[in-house]
């Protein structure tokens, strides 16, 4: 986000033009499907603790509803841009049409840094959003969810804030990732980081690889990459380093042990913005290396877990030869740029939108529970997750082996696929 030339929504429409082109997908359709439906952009003026008042400027952007209402997260982010927010509002609709469920694409946004806010200062700002935006938001239109540096807390205000605004009723489907107890649903914390770990599974069965043979490096030690990490290695597989922000120092660190990290004991050291205290770490037997030495690990599997815009080709030489698998927890990891690069090394890919479609997956299911008011217990909800993902991967799995394609491209060919069908049964294009 930071890196200047870097523009996120025209990487996800390079990402989409070229297989439109391959798919043969008629004009009409790619200048509908290439850019978002509505967006909504607003000034959210915030009473702070010292008295003054601070405008935050934020964003809600629905790319396409036509398989369902928009679903998307909100993020919190100090550099956030109006094109991060469009981008993944894109990468959304991609994302629920690859799990096929019946939800379109939405994102959204709001310039801050939630690190430097009271609580009281970041409730007034989530009421602020909902009081600007309410109109266009709700169950049945666009459902919003946590995202980058986003929790349960701030859905609940949201939703609190949305109730109020609309009157006399209670919404619980307007919002997702609530606390369990409120509207939340048991596995939704854990979901998208087990759906990562549900899709390497498979595509490590079947590349005949036991995942106790495998070793992987982390980018980022937050919800996805925790709920991976801590799965991965009880299925066996060892993590040589996870990398970490340092709240405290604004930078990354990488957090490495060759004979293997121990996820539980690592995130017991964690702080309340979630950066691994470096002293314990290394009283613990840990290596406190730079952020990005997390890429250049002598691994089988890179899991970039945090941010967009990581691996592109100014670092790609970094990447040791013996990485098979880059497994992409975040959103938008890789620069399309990197993709040949990639490619020709012959490393496999598990594109971002199938790899991490375990959150809305489980927000999905979290709408479900919420409208019939009846709520599973989390055995259900995960092993209802892992069937949808792994379906969701034997699709895109099969399809490449089909074609003969890239895994990136056959996930992009069943979503483009599904979500251009939905828009031409509702007549919008012919
Ligand atoms: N923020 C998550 C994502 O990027 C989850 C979205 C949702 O649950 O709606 O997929």
């Amino acid at each position: 986000m930071a890196n200047t030339g870097y523009n996120p929504f025209e990487n996800a429409q390079a990402q989409f033009d070229g297989v439109a082109e391959t798919i043969g997908l008629d004009q009409g359709m790619r200048d509908f499907l290439r850019q978002p439906m509505k967006e909504y952009h607003v000034s959210i003026p915030v009473k702070m603790d010292d008295g003054t008042t601070k405008t935050f400027k934020g964003f809600r952007i629905r790319h396409n509803d036509a398989r369902g209402p928009g679903k998307g997260g909100i993020r919190f982010h100090p550099e956030e841009t109006a094109d991060t927010v469009r981008a993944l509002s894109m990468w959304m609709t991609w994302k629920c049409a690859v799990a096929d469920i019946p939800l379109g694409g939405g994102k959204g946004g709001i310039i801050c840094d939630p690190r430097e806010m009271s609580l009281g200062e970041q409730e007034r700002l989530c009421r602020g959003y909902i009081r600007a935006l309410y109109p266009n938001i709700g169950p049945f239109s666009d459902v919003p969810a946590p995202d980058v540096m986003t929790n349960n807390q701030h859905m609940l205000w949201m939703l609190d804030e949305y109730e109020t605004l609309v009157g006399n009723a209670r919404f619980p489907g307007m919002i997702t990732g609530k606390p369990v107890g409120m509207g939340g649903s048991l596995g939704r914390t854990e979901a998208t980081g087990y759906g990562v770990m549900y899709t390497l599974k498979e595509l490590l069965r079947v590349m005949k690889i036991p995942v106790g043979d495998t070793t992987a490096s982390f980018q980022g030690f937050g919800n996805v990459a925790e709920y991976a990490a801590r799965m991965y290695t009880d299925l066996g597989g060892k993590v040589i380093a996870v990398s970490c922000w340092d709240n405290t120092d604004k930078t990354a660190y990488t957090f490495r042990n060759v004979n293997g990290c121990n996820i539980p004991e690592l995130v017991s050291i964690k702080d309340k913005f979630g950066s691994i205290d470096k002293e314990k770490a290394k009283g613990l037997g840990y290596e406190v290396l730079p952020g990005d030495e997390w890429l250049k690990q002598d691994v089988d599997i890179l899991a970039p877990c945090a941010l967009e815009n990581q691996i592109t080709p100014a670092v790609f030489g970094n990447i040791s030869q013996k990485v098979k698998i880059i497994c992409e927890g975040a959103n938008g990891p890789t620069t399309p740029d990197c993709d040949p690069l990639i490619k020709e090394r012959g490393i496999v890919v598990l594109p971002d939108f199938l790899c991490n479609a375990g959150g809305v997956t489980c927000s999905y299911f979290e709408q479900v529970q919420c409208n019939i008011n009846y709520f599973w217990d989390k055995s259900e909800v995960l092993e209802k997750l892992e069937r949808k993902m792994t379906e969701a991967f034997q699709g895109v799995y099969n399809l490449a082996q089909e074609k003969n394609v890239y895994m990136r491209d056959a996930a992009y060919m069943i979503a483009i696929e599904r979500v251009a069908h939905a828009v031409k049964l509702r007549g919008w294009v012919s």
